[in-house]
């Protein structure tokens, strides 16, 4: 598929990726997601079933498999 990205040449290609969403005050990060990313500049799309999993995921606050070091830059 062709990147949606005015002018960007780029196709999508399916891959794995790390993908995180801020919750509030919290990032939470996702391992393993599946996702369309642009070969050319990056853009990422995730398909509605899948954020409709991490949704899922979130809302059953079960414990995290990993815990993760967040820096702020500044
Ligand atoms: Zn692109």
């Amino acid at each position: 598929m062709k990147c949606s990205i005015q002018g960007c040449p780029g196709e999508y290609e399916k891959r794995v990726i790390v993908h995180t969403v801020k919750r509030g005050a919290d990032v939470v990060v996702f391992e393993n997601v599946p996702a369309e990313v642009c070969d050319v500049c990056s853009d990422m799309l995730l398909a509605p079933e899948t954020i409709r999993h991490l949704e899922r995921l979130m809302q059953r606050q079960a414990e995290p498999e990993k815990h993760a070091p967040v820096y702020v830059y500044a």
